[in-house]
């Protein structure tokens, strides 16, 4: 049996691919926003309902050109500590000092009535994450970042797509970012996006992103954040792809849903949220029983995820100590199911029975 991970990447017809590489051999452009990037910024623009959208190189580098775009080099920055590595390591990064703020247990996002508790007179902005796609309190966050003036970014880096009260999620805070990492939903091989409120940000965007420089005017500091014509080019091809991906996945989500034990956690998925589908997050009991249910699934050559793990609290080059019980607890005994389009009924009956039969 062939092995099942957590993710399997999306690949579009070959030939579609190359249809654009013809292209890129014909224009010799390969990268420095190039006909292809300038299509997929337009293209993303209006499929994701937002303006102000600047394709980047990744993920990470898309939170700290946000970051930068917002004029947030020191200080203090709250956020959570359920979420991947790199919502924290890009604040570091840009020598700021995380500030973890602990989780609602339902949406697994920040919880928004624990941050007024945590502001502090360094305190600059919050970096919130959507996690697995669900909304953060973006209504309470925009409260909150109003009365003690602090700008807001939302790592959106699992919300592609996704609608709160008929709006993009994306709309909300001063800078949303995306990655567009091969594991992640919609993907350019490896990319992202920085998507700006304000048209100012956005035009400190576009020169952070090159440098900061337009020709031989060197207006301010910069980075190279540049995606080239090969990853526009993949996104270009798999977002005319990207609604029948959704609607498979919701397949597979729903299939979970109907198999799986009521021991076991999931996602609510609030009814003003038009969702995704990206992850199939599952709580157990606790530690040991996630182990164990690992343990049982890999031995059938399925291979799911401690994600996310550990409470980014408690990462090794954290000197400051945080108290997230939340955080801690869930991440110690939380998996994401194998989660694709093309993850067949049978497979996934296989993967509830396992996990149901750990659940008991
Ligand atoms: C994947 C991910 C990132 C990083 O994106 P890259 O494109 O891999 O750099 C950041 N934050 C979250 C929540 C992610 O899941």
């Amino acid at each position: 049996m062939d092995k099942i991970y957590v993710t399997r990447t999306f690949m579009p017809p070959l030939e579609e691919y190359e249809t654009y590489l013809e292209k890129i051999w014909q224009s010799r452009q390969l990268t420095n926003q190039g006909p292809l990037l300038v299509e997929l910024e337009e293209k993303l623009q209006s499929y994701l309902q937002v303006e102000n959208l600047h394709f980047v190189t990744n993920g990470t580098l898309a939170l700290q050109v946000a970051m930068q775009a917002l004029d947030i080099n020191q200080g203090d920055i709250i956020t959570t500590p359920f979420s991947y590595v790199a919502t924290t390591s890009s604040i570091l990064w840009e020598r700021c000092r995380p500030l973890f703020v602990d989780i609602d247990p339902e949406t697994l996002c920040i919880d928004a009535d624990k941050i007024e508790a945590a502001v502090t007179s360094d305190t600059k902005a919050i970096m919130a994450v959507h996690v697995f796609g669900n909304p953060c309190d973006v209504e309470k966050i925009e409260v909150i970042a109003k009365k003690h003036s602090l700008k807001v970014i939302y790592d959106a880096a699992h919300a592609f797509g996704v609608e709160y009260k008929g709006k993009s999620l994306l709309s909300y805070g001063d800078i949303s970012t995306c990655s567009f990492h091969a594991t992640k939903l919609f993907h350019t091989i490896e990319g992202g996006a920085v998507i700006a409120k304000e048209k100012n940000v956005s035009d400190r965007i576009e020169l952070i992103k090159r440098f900061g420089h337009d020709a031989d005017n060197h207006s301010m500091l910069g980075i190279n954040a540049k995606a080239s014509e090969f990853q526009a080019a993949m996104g270009l091809c798999n977002l005319k792809h990207i609604d029948d991906i959704i609607q498979e996945r919701k397949r597979v989500f729903e299939t979970y849903g109907s198999l799986l034990s009521s021991k076991i956690k999931t996602l609510t998925i609030p009814p003003q949220v038009k969702y995704n589908y990206g992850y199939y997050p599952a709580v157990m009991e606790n530690e040991q029983q996630l182990l164990a249910t690992i343990h049982d699934l890999n031995s059938s050559n399925i291979f799911p995820r401690r994600y996310f793990y550990p409470s980014l609290n408690e990462l090794p080059y954290i000197s400051d100590k945080f108290s997230c019980p939340i955080s801690e607890k869930i991440s110690r005994s939380i998996m994401c199911l194998p989660m694709y389009g093309d993850l067949a009924d049978e497979d996934i009956r296989k993967i509830c029975e396992i996990v149901n039969h750990n659940a008991k």
